[in-house]
């Protein structure tokens, strides 16, 4: 097998006939041969009939994962990786906001440049708010100051890669999975092209500003230790205020005899000090929390079902 296209979908039922479509429309005639592998991850709509019929009406190789509930895209993409066998798997939306032809150009480039591992789309232009525009940049300015592994900006999960890329990422069992720093970590030659997103052909987008700040979140907190270090410099630098200020009060004390009206300043410091212990003791909490996550070693994904084209195809001689 050529190529795999493995297709993350979540309460897409508007897009998946259509989906279905526009790829066989773009590799019609490309010549060699590819599988399409659709993962459910848990649609409370009816994506998985739309994906039953495309794999019983469709001539195309089609393959269905069927996930017990909703695992998160990192979920369903890492089962899509592990479902395909193409020398090379691209990623790609469900919506049709990433065109299909640019992943034909994607394996055009691999084919061409045998240097190059993974091809990766990144949005040149993208219409979004101020708002939005500043945290962005804040989290791509954070994290790649102060994690080893570097994180381009607005670059996708829409990739083509080889399959030793694939399995360099499929070897990186990690419960909590932040995907753009997995493919960077792994390392491979990456080459990036530019991509406009087509506006979404059906349903709304999953991700909403609270959502997105929290992966973030998680983004920073599985690649660098930046948060525990922040909690270690407010410490040290509180300490060092308040011995500072210790001094001051015992001169002013005994060689000035100077009383320091206290209650306020009592009272301002145990809060700011409490506020400060809860917050770094959160942090090391929400690491404590991830690292007890892991070590349960739950499944990144549960499939119910599995659909495979090989099985459709297979002659029953019994
Ligand atoms: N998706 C998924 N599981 C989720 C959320 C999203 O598989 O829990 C899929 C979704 O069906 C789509 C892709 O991830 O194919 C990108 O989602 P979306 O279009 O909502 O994100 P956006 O394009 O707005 O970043
Ligand atoms: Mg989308």
């Amino acid at each position: 097998m050529k190529l795999s296209l493995v297709v993350p979908c979540y309460n897409e039922e508007g897009n998946i006939a259509e989906m279905n479509k526009a790829i066989e429309k773009a590799f019609s005639g490309c010549g060699f041969d590819y599988e399409i592998v659709f993962v459910n991850d848990g649609s409370t709509d009816n994506t998985y009939k739309a994906l039953c019929e495309v794999y019983n009406n469709s001539t195309q190789n089609i393959k269905v994962v069927n996930f017990s509930r909703n695992f998160g895209k990192e979920s369903a993409i890492f089962a899509g990786l592990k479902e395909s066998c193409g020398d090379i798997t691209a990623i790609i939306d469900a919506d049709l906001q990433q065109r299909p032809e640019i992943v034909l150009e994607m394996v055009r480039i691999l084919d061409e440049d045998s240097e190059t591992d993974c091809v990766t789309a990144y949005q040149e232009t993208r219409k979004e708010g101020a708002v939005s525009r500043f945290f962005k940049n804040g989290f791509y300015k954070i994290i790649n100051k102060f994690s080893d592994t570097e994180f381009v900006k607005n670059a996708s999960d829409f990739r083509a890669m080889r399959r030793e890329m694939v399995d360099a990422v499929l070897d990186m069992e990690e419960y909590f999975r932040f995907s753009k720093g997995i493919f960077s970590w792994v390392g491979f030659n990456t080459k990036y092209i530019p991509y406009t997103a087509e506006k979404r052909f059906s349903g709304e987008t999953k991700w909403s500003f609270g959502k997105l700040f929290k992966y973030a979140l998680d983004g920073i907190i599985s690649f660098t230790t930046l948060p525990l270090k922040l909690a270690t410099g407010v410490g040290l630098i509180t300490s060092m205020l308040s011995i500072i200020y210790l001094i001051v009060v015992v001169i002013q004390k005994l060689f000035f005899k100077i009383d320091v009206p206290g209650y306020a300043t009592i009272v301002v410091l145990v809060l700011l000090l409490g506020g400060i212990q809860l917050l770094c003791l959160g942090i090391v909490g929400e690491y404590i929390g991830k690292t007890y996550m892991e070590t349960k070693k739950r499944p990144i994904y549960i499939a119910k079902k599995i659909l495979d084209y090989k099985d459709k195809n297979r002659i029953d001689r019994s």
